[in-house]
């Protein structure tokens, strides 16, 4: 323990006031406390900076103003803009106490620390004035819609809406509940605790008298993680009424053909069904109920191998679609990044229960080329749509008009970039990113520093700092796509392990302080043809996706912020080169730039020079190609 910093220490503490209390399903691997992985200098460091600025930036007391204002207290500052002004009021501020948690049990930083106790004391004096356990920012036609549950009054309009309209009630409870359970369980406020049970007492309450057929009906409409929350609070008190109102959230008509392996989600809204998934996989850590993880690995196959684009992300206009018609979905709204937010927090299960390079592999791309990408690094801003459209560029929210959906998922995700580095089984450490880092397992008094500038060299090298006297295995994942197998060297000697591409390498040894690891990624440039288009590719080099980029897209006053995430759907994009192909194979045709960034050109398929190809997360304010035409060039066309 004396090898943390004090805030770590104070974190880590935090985090064993609210040990599970139930472990029913044993995880294979384990993810760290996010304090106990500290990220170096890096894009992801980079991004977790300007987004910690940017929550520096929010007023809490106005994103607490619809808090007060509806439990009859006078607000103490102005409203929010964009859908903070709407009837979906109140998400943000669930989002906001979960990012500001983690930002804090990342780093111990006490600015974050206080602002989650204000905000949490000020939501404990609005409960109370609500009077029946309810805490949000709900107008009040989505109040009284929620209220009408006890009542046995289920009257949904839509995929979306209850009668007279109000707006996904449950989807924003559980970002207010999940925020406070967050709150208490990263953010080490004991009264965050008191809060959250209260208001899953009234989620419970409110609940418990419907029948199946009126849970039924209200679960048509979207419910956000609510029956994930639950079974976590489950698994922190060890209270069965938690579990029992974690189960009303089971929506058969998605779950029960996912559970007999029936496909059914072409036409579907994608991120209305991925939380209810990641319900049944907490469900299966909280209970072992086998059902529930044959759920959670089913979908997660289908819609990893079968629903996703090239940078991980899925979905367009918000739907799913089938695979066969994917080169006909490239349009300006793909990939909304609140889809991929949740995909990660789903591989993240399912890779504990079985530690798979493939689930790492499928994080490592979404995470690349899609978290990492959809932020804005002047002013820390996010994509909604990750638009996949040829010749069209990215959209970003603005700070405080805006407050969509993926602005709060997004304001999370890079506050927790430490998450899926590094698992551990009891005498196994998982490296499963290469991002450089240092871990302190301070249970078993390991600790070790990552050093690496991955994907643009392809080697990393781990220094171990302090190591107990027992063997430990190191397990490396060796990503599916490498172009060979992975090589070690321990101090300098090259190492007799088997790297195989898609596996894990283990190296298991008692290791001592000062030993250095070194690990070599073959990369390469590939290709990633759509599944029903084999002549419309993506280039990728390593884990990176490769974007061609445009030039500078036009500064209007929707771009490349903008209040409304639709505003530039109808935009023109620029023109396209479609690539011609000789009978060499093209990926040898593209050609890495000498020198340090990536940067790439294909010439020989007839790309202009002018236009590189570069990662695409790098690509902010640029238009930009993902997917390109290749036409085969005959014969008599080569000179
Ligand atoms: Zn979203």
């Amino acid at each position: 323990m004396k090898l943390l910093a004090p805030f770590l220490a104070a974190a880590l503490i935090a985090a064993r006031a609210a040990p599970p209390a139930i472990d029913g399903a044993k995880s294979v691997a384990l993810p760290f406390s996010l304090g106990e992985v500290r990220l170096l200098d890096s894009p992801f460091r980079q991004a977790m900076e300007k987004n910690a600025d940017y929550l520096l930036s929010i007023e809490p007391d106005r994103l607490l103003h619809n808090t007060r204002r509806y439990a009859g207290l006078e607000p103490k500052g102005e409203t929010y803009g964009g859908w903070e002004a709407r009837g979906i009021a109140g998400h943000t501020l669930g989002h906001y106490l979960t990012a500001l948690s983690q930002q804090y049990a990342a780093t111990g930083d006490m600015r974050f620390r206080r602002r989650i106790d204000y905000i949490v004391s000020e939501m404990a004096e609005c409960q109370k004035a609500y009077g029946d356990g309810y805490i949000g920012a709900l107008p009040p036609l989505e109040l009284q819609t929620m209220r009408n549950f006890r009542e046995g009054i289920v009257e949904p309009l839509g995929p979306f809406n209850f009668k007279g309209g109000a707006w996904v009630p449950w989807y924003t409870e559980h970002k207010v509940l999940n925020g406070l359970k967050d709150a208490w369980t990263l953010g080490g406020s004991a009264q965050a605790r008191d809060v959250a049970l209260r208001l899953a007492d009234w989620a419970d309450s409110i609940t418990a008298g419907l029948t199946q057929e009126q849970l039924q009906a209200m679960l048509s409409v979207e419910q956000g993680g609510m029956m994930d929350v639950l079974a976590e609070l489950y698994v922190l008190t060890a209270n069965p009424r938690y579990l029992d109102a974690s189960r009303r959230f089971y929506h058969r008509a998605v779950l029960d053909p996912l559970l007999a392996h029936r496909d059914e989600l072409p036409g579907k809204h994608a991120n209305t069904q991925i939380p209810k998934v990641i319900g049944e996989a907490r469900t299966y850590e909280a209970t072992g109920d086998p059902n529930a993880r044959e759920i959670a690995e089913y979908f997660w196959g289908l819609v990893a191998h079968h629903y996703s684009y090239v940078i991980g992300g899925n979905s367009e206009n918000e739907h799913l679609f089938p695979e066969a018609s994917m080169s006909h979905h490239l349009g300006a709204n793909t990939a909304e990044t609140c889809n991929t937010y949740n995909m990660l927090k789903l591989t993240e299960h399912v890779f504990r229960w079985d530690p798979r390079a493939e689930y790492a592999d499928f994080y490592e791309r979404a995470l690349y080329n899609d978290i990492l990408a959809s932020q804005e690094p002047r002013m820390g801003m996010f994509t909604y749509f990750m638009s996949l459209k040829p010749g069209l560029f990215k959209t970003f929210s603005t700070p405080f008009d805006s407050f969509w959906c993926c602005v709060g998922t997004g304001m999370e995700n890079h506050t927790k970039y430490g998450e899926a580095i590094y698992f551990h089984g009891r005498d196994d450490l998982y490296i499963n990113l290469f991002i450089p880092s240092v871990l302190t397992w301070g249970e078993k008094g390991f600790s070790m520093e990552q050093r690496t500038d991955y994907p643009a060299g392809n080697q990393a090298e781990f220094s171990i700092i302090s190591a107990p006297d027992s063997p430990l295995a190191i397990r490396v994942r060796c990503p599916g796509w490498a172009a060979g197998p992975l090589t070690f060297e321990l101090n300098g000697q090259a190492l007799g392990v088997e790297g195989a591409p898609g596996s894990y390498a283990v190296i298991r040894r008692a290791w001592k302080k000062g030993d250095r690891l070194k690990v070599s990624i073959p990369m390469a440039v590939r290709t990633e043809a759509m599944p029903d288009a084999p002549e419309k590719v993506a280039f990728v080099y390593g884990p990176v996706v490769l974007a061609g980029d445009l030039g500078p897209a036009p500064r209007t006053a929707t771009v490349p912020y903008s209040e409304d995430q639709d505003a530039n759907l109808d935009a023109p994009p620029a023109a396209v080169p479609v690539l011609t192909r000789p009978g060499a194979p093209i990926e040898s045709l593209v050609v890495r730039s000498a020198g340090g960034p990536l940067e790439f050109h294909a010439a020989a398929l007839g790309l202009p020079r002018g236009i590189a190809l570069r990662p695409f997360w790098e690509i902010r304010y640029d238009r930009y190609n993902v997917y390109w035409d290749v036409a085969v060039r005959e014969p008599s066309d080569s000179r």
